[in-house]
């Protein structure tokens, strides 16, 4: 069958191409006629590998019953190499009123038309470009039509069973990367535990075509956990980010934390100034070196020195780098004693101290920066600014992309799960779900 398959479409590409065709258009012809001879070679290897299967008169039911065959039932598949038409025995129970077809088990078929070998690349693609754009650039590399609803709607279906158990690694997963971290390093590997906040846009629910409610930003919450090996190399743990509160993004923080074998690294916590990031850390890891974000520490210094001696002015400047190397040598005192001396030369530079001498306060023993690089901890939080840029921002953030936030969340856990090297067993999971139903009539 399938050499016959091979003789015929070779017969045709003969046909098909001009006198002289050049090696593009031999390869186009291929593309648009390969599912036709691969289509018939899948056929044979199921007609080969399941000759009894395809032929099975007999089948017990999940009742210890004996039935028989009733009848045979197409059912139409498409995959990446072409669409073709199974014929499957058909077995139903009286007793138990169901009824089944065994080769769909055995095939692991999906449910939908389009199988999972297809469902998984449009749902990697859709994770990535707007669905309109997933679909055409996926028509366009495998010749299969799909549309972006589907992309949609099974990229919906695969976030929807990814829980957070399985997007975040598991145990085993986290000792290989900490080993990994360890290697050729004298001391235990720094492990960073950083929070922040990004901006999601979200909108009400309501029909597509209907008029629906102002869109508006939630905020996106999210954590992201790696290691800092020899030579400050980063190696990446785990990421979460979820359109949701505090709460939620302190419960998926504690799957994390219960994982990590906390004797073979040090904790460094990073965050900027919001209080929320620092409840969620310290609940968790009571014991990490906290650490406040220099970068954020400097924007409020130099903030403060425009108020008081103007912008881009040289007394400016002084005054903010004098300040930082006090705070970076962990001379708060000096700082915060500086600051209450000065005379503000306006009411929005006695604010702009004020506000200052708050924050260092609040932030006392989270400075330091020079100790802390003597020690090989990190000083910014730039690992989940930029996770938070990659994962939320680059795929949410579209001119006219609005997101319901349930779908906005799916989104987010396969995007996670990418990151994590997880997708895979997500996908296992959805797959698992997503079979093919036995049938009723
Ligand atoms: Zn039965």
């Amino acid at each position: 069958m399938a050499h016959d398959a091979l003789d015929a479409w070779l017969d045709q590409i003969e046909a098909d191409t001009a006198d002289a065709p050049t090696l593009r258009e031999i390869s186009e012809r291929f593309l648009q006629t390969r599912h036709a001879l691969l289509g018939a070679c899948l056929e044979a290897v199921i007609r080969r590998r399941y000759a009894q299967a395809l032929q099975q008169t007999e089948a017990v039911c999940a009742c210890g019953r004996r039935l028989f065959r009733r009848r045979f039932d197409a059912k139409q598949i498409s995959t990446l190499h072409g669409t073709i038409t199974l014929q499957r025995p058909y077995f139903y129970c009286d007793v138990c009123e169901q009824g089944f077809h065994p080769l769909d088990a055995k095939l692991a078929l999906a449910d939908r038309h389009h199988q999972f070998d297809i469902q998984e690349r449009t749902t990697r693609l859709g994770a990535d470009l707007p669905f309109g754009l997933s679909a055409d650039q996926f028509a366009h590399l495998t010749g299969v039509a799909t549309s972006s609803h589907f992309i949609h709607e099974t990229l919906n279906a695969v976030g929807e069973t990814a829980t957070r158990e399985r997007v975040i690694p598991d145990a085993a997963e986290i000792s290989r990367r900490i080993e990994q971290a360890q290697a050729g390093a004298t001391r235990r590997p720094v492990l960073v535990v950083a929070c922040d906040g990004a901006h999601a846009p979200t909108r009400p629910p309501g029909g597509r075509k209907t008029k629906r409610g102002p869109g508006r930003w939630c905020e996106a919450k999210g954590f992201r956990l790696y290691l800092l090996g020899k030579d400050q190399r980063v190696i990446h743990l785990a990421s979460w980010h979820q359109i949701g509160d505090k709460a939620q993004l302190s419960t998926a923080l504690g799957v994390v934390a219960a994982r990590l074998p906390r004797e073979r690294v040090r904790i460094a916590l990073v965050g900027d100034g919001a209080d929320w990031i620092w409840d969620v850390l310290l609940a968790h890891f009571p014991e990490g070196e906290q650490i406040l974000d220099y970068y954020h520490c400097a924007e409020h210094v130099y903030e403060t020195a425009r108020a008081q001696y103007g912008d881009g002015t040289l007394e400016a400047q002084e005054w903010a780098e004098a300040a930082l190397t006090r705070l970076c040598l962990n001379h708060l005192g000096e700082t915060t004693g500086g600051l209450l001396r000065m005379k503000p030369r306006s009411p929005e530079a006695e604010e702009a101290i004020r506000k200052l001498s708050i924050y260092l306060a609040g932030h006392a023993g989270r400075l330091g920066y020079a100790e802390l690089r003597r020690r090989g901890l990190p000083r910014g939080s730039g690992g989940i600014e930029s996770a938070n840029k990659l994962i939320c921002h680059v795929r949410l953030k579209r001119s006219g992309a609005w997101w319901l936030e349930a779908n906005g969340n799916a989104m987010l856990r396969i995007r996670c799960a990418v990151y994590n090297g997880t997708f895979d067993q997500i996908f296992a999971d959805y797959m698992a779900s997503h079979g093919a139903k036995t049938v009723q009539p």
